[in-house]
């Protein structure tokens, strides 16, 4: 049987209708623009794993936040790189770290006109490289919980608006919420990286932030890349600990995922791009095999049609120029 009148290129003979039949939209207001800050730079350096990402001193945070902001880009999401490192990760969780401090500093310059986002882990921070508090052979789940708690709470009175822990740690939301609640902070919202996966594309991320860790690997804690359903137990779990925001990481490679946390949770997603996703496009473009602009935006509008409300990405600044030119 053949349909003669159904002619679907009707809707593609022109740019304006292709426009008006878009159905996936991308937009700035989608992205989280994550920046590192680095304790003991007098001022920004390339990073050599992820060209065209900065490590900024804290003198740099004012100006990098504010052109994000003019982007109109809702979000920053800061990653800190300590010059102290302990066993017990003290750097990530005192009064004066360096992501605490360019927390306030943000939060004084712009008030709420970006939303402050922040990393909660201890890889940074920890001796060993690990998200948790390493106990002889093994990165400890409940001592670490405790630390993990002091680290939001700690950015809480610095004045984030939203944490975002990334240990993999089993119970790391409630025990922050627990921990924020305590402490008054009952209006800071917690975006876990609820399925964040055991994956080689964060090895430019490790360089940029120095947090390789020190010894064995993470198999313990993040999830294998071949148990969907073991993913969306993470996801589950984070819900009943009192979530707010879920986060699937990384995204390209794990579309799949995305679009099941949507049909099975009612509940805002957050993607994750990471460093290796960004390197590869940018190795790509860099030797001339494809176009940056065009794959990025095919890219993040794929994370965001799989599902994802809103995107953590090494491109927002370049996706956000790149949607204002058209
Ligand atoms: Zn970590």
């Amino acid at each position: 049987m053949s349909f003669p009148n159904v002619r679907l290129r009707r809707l593609r003979k022109s740019g304006k209708i292709r426009e008006l039949l878009e159905e996936v939209r991308l937009s700035p207001k989608d992205l989280i623009c994550p920046i590192f800050v680095q304790e003991d730079l007098k001022s920004k350096i390339q990073g050599s794993s992820m060209p065209g990402m900065e490590r900024l001193s804290l003198g740099d945070v004012v100006s990098e936040v504010n052109s994000i902001a003019d982007l109109k880009i809702p979000a920053v999401m800061v990653f800190g790189i300590p010059s102290h490192k302990d066993e017990h990760g003290t750097s990530a969780f005192i009064q004066n770290g360096i992501v605490q401090k360019t927390i306030a500093e943000i939060r004084k310059n712009l008030g709420n006109d970006i939303v402050i986002m922040s990393d909660v882990c201890l890889c940074q921070y920890t001796s060993s490289g690990h998200c948790g508090l390493v106990r002889g052979d093994k990165i400890d789940n409940d001592s670490s919980l405790e630390t993990l708690a002091k680290v939001a709470v700690s950015q809480a009175q610095a004045g984030v608006d939203v944490v975002s822990p990334s240990a993999m740690m089993d119970g790391q939301v409630k025990a922050i919420r627990q921990g924020l609640d305590d402490a008054g902070f009952t209006d800071v919202a917690i975006m876990s990286h609820s399925a964040k996966h055991r994956s080689s594309l964060y090895s430019p991320f490790k360089d940029m932030a120095h947090s390789a860790p020190q010894f064995g690997d993470r198999k313990t804690y993040q999830l294998p890349y071949t148990n969907p359903k073991e993913a969306m137990r993470e996801v589950e779990t984070d819900i009943q600990e009192g979530v707010d925001i879920v986060m699937i990481k990384p995204a390209l490679a794990y579309l799949d995922l995305i679009s099941m946390t949507k049909s099975k949770f009612n509940v805002p997603i957050a993607a994750y791009s990471v460093s290796g996703e960004y390197a590869l496009v940018k190795a790509a473009a860099m030797a001339g095999y494809i176009d940056e602009k065009e794959v990025t935006l095919e890219i993040l509008t794929a994370i965001k049609r799989a599902g994802a409300d809103m995107i953590v990405t090494y491109f927002s600044k370049g996706a956000a120029k790149t949607l204002a030119e058209r």
